[in-house]
């Protein structure tokens, strides 16, 4: 007999399997953290609809879709607070203008704000997996402040512990370089406090290839591979990349990771924008993930990622929204429309990626590129619970003719009716269930914001 603690009820559901198996009328049955009965309505046994009649809680989804909840595989919380600062700058410039010097002073309590609004926003947007590629590595406190503000929130939180071991000719503060070495002392130390699991898994990765030594890589790949550790880096985003590791190694950044065996099915692979066709042969050859995070290369005219020719060659592909501070949001529906809309662009081709596609870069492309495919990404019998509830009946989606076009091309938060996380409802109707009220928290954010702004004024 089974005891359900959540039914969902006469949804569309998109599973998002490999076979895109949906359900017209279905029903999901969640036990705890997992989803333990999915199926059509019609075809349920007497047994199973006196079990389903007996749940704990029954979500009545008439008329609406469930997905599986996005998984954001890349951003930098503490740029919540940075929305706009720098508009209009090329990256480097932007960079110090906005992340750089913001980074250095921000103090932990703002920190832990900075994750509360982006995890928040995000839920909002039908995320569940939120991947935190955290480099303000000045004070470890700041580390746990970020892990804390995620973890308040009920979101899957992924925290990335990165490092920067070169690149203050580049404009890297020298108040956040430190050793492989240390770095993965530090990396150590988080992982033995927080006793990982599955809502909460902390890796590392050089932060970027410009701020990286070729001992700083491989200090951290012998840490990684004994500790079987995943790891992430910004890859190609601009021609600075290049130049770096062409005027000290002489080499192609991927010839050099390829040599020194950093190319594995751990690294997660973020932006990617310059990437030539031998890159994603080995990226495919290697089980690679790509991160791509279409916002911030548009918004800083880095460019346009070759997604549909990585996809063609069997690269695993995930989307991302990056730092708020090169997004101004954290809106994965946002970020997925863009995806889209690039691509058709830049090919001048309609075809060359679907709503479908898109829609699995950001459930099973994610849930493959955080390692953990066989738990998240698709609605299926013993998976964990992560999924949301569509509405589509708002102006800007109605009607709906097909649910992944829908999703893809005429959505905004406003459609995101339930997002549940790990088999609990975190955000329902408008209103979140972690205890946090969104207004308190973005007058906080403000006042706090006053304080660092003077602070900054007075160096
Ligand atoms: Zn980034």
């Amino acid at each position: 007999m089974k005891s359900y603690d959540l039914i969902i009820k006469n949804a569309q559901i998109h599973t998002m399997d490999e076979d895109r198996k949906v359900y017209a009328k279905g029903i999901i049955g969640i036990e705890g953290e997992k989803i333990t009965l999915i199926k059509e309505m019609n075809e349920l046994t007497p047994e199973e609809l006196q079990e389903c009649e007996g749940a704990g809680r029954v979500i009545d989804a008439e008329g609406k879709v469930v997905f599986p909840g996005f998984i954001d595989t890349h951003i930098h919380i503490f740029q919540s607070f940075l929305k706009g600062l720098g508009a209009d700058h090329r990256l480097i410039d932007w960079l110090n203008l906005s992340a750089l010097p913001y980074g250095q002073y921000m103090t932990p309590h703002q920190h832990e704000l900075a994750a509360q609004l982006a995890c928040m926003e995000a839920i909002k947007s039908g995320c569940t997996t939120m991947s935190e590629f955290f480099y303000t590595n000045q004070d470890p406190e700041l580390a746990h402040s970020c892990i804390e503000g995620m973890v308040s929130t009920g979101i899957r939180s992924v925290f990335i512990r990165t490092f920067q071991d070169t690149g203050e000719e580049y404009g890297m503060p020298k108040c956040f370089l430190e050793p492989a070495g240390k770095a993965m002392k530090e990396v150590d130390a988080l992982k033995k406090a927080y006793k990982e699991n599955d809502m909460l898994s902390i890796w590392t990765g050089p932060d970027v290839t410009w701020s990286t030594t070729k001992e700083g890589y491989q200090e951290m790949l012998e840490y990684c591979l004994s500790e079987n550790v995943r790891y992430s880096m910004h890859i190609k985003e601009t021609e600075v990349d290049n130049e770096m590791c062409g005027r000290y190694y002489g080499k192609d950044i991927v010839d050099m990771l390829e040599e020194i065996g950093f190319l594995t099915d751990k690294f997660l692979a973020v932006h990617c924008v310059n990437l030539t066709p031998h890159d994603i042969e080995r990226f495919a050859k290697y089980g690679v993930s790509i991160s791509h995070n279409p916002a911030p290369n548009l918004y800083l005219g880095s460019g346009i990622p070759p997604i549909p020719e990585s996809l063609a060659t069997g690269v695993n592909v995930s989307i991302g929204t990056d730092g708020a501070a090169s997004n101004n949001s954290t809106d994965m529906l946002e970020s997925m429309k863009l995806a889209a809309l690039i691509q058709k662009g830049i090919h001048r081709d309609a075809a060359v990626i679907s709503a479908d596609d898109i829609i699995h870069m950001a459930t099973a492309g994610g849930a493959k590129a955080i390692g953990m495919a066989d738990k998240l990404g698709t609605l299926e019998s013993g998976k964990n619970a992560d999924l949301i509830i569509f509405d589509p009946n708002h102006l800007k989606s109605a009607p709906m003719h097909d649910a992944k076009a829908t999703v893809v091309y005429a959505s905004s938060e406003e459609n995101i009716d339930t997002t549940i996380i790990n088999g609990k409802v975190v955000y329902q109707g408008g209103k979140f269930t972690c205890g946090i009220d969104e207004r308190s928290l973005i007058d906080e954010i403000n006042s706090e914001l006053v304080v660092l702004k003077k602070q900054l004024a007075d160096k």
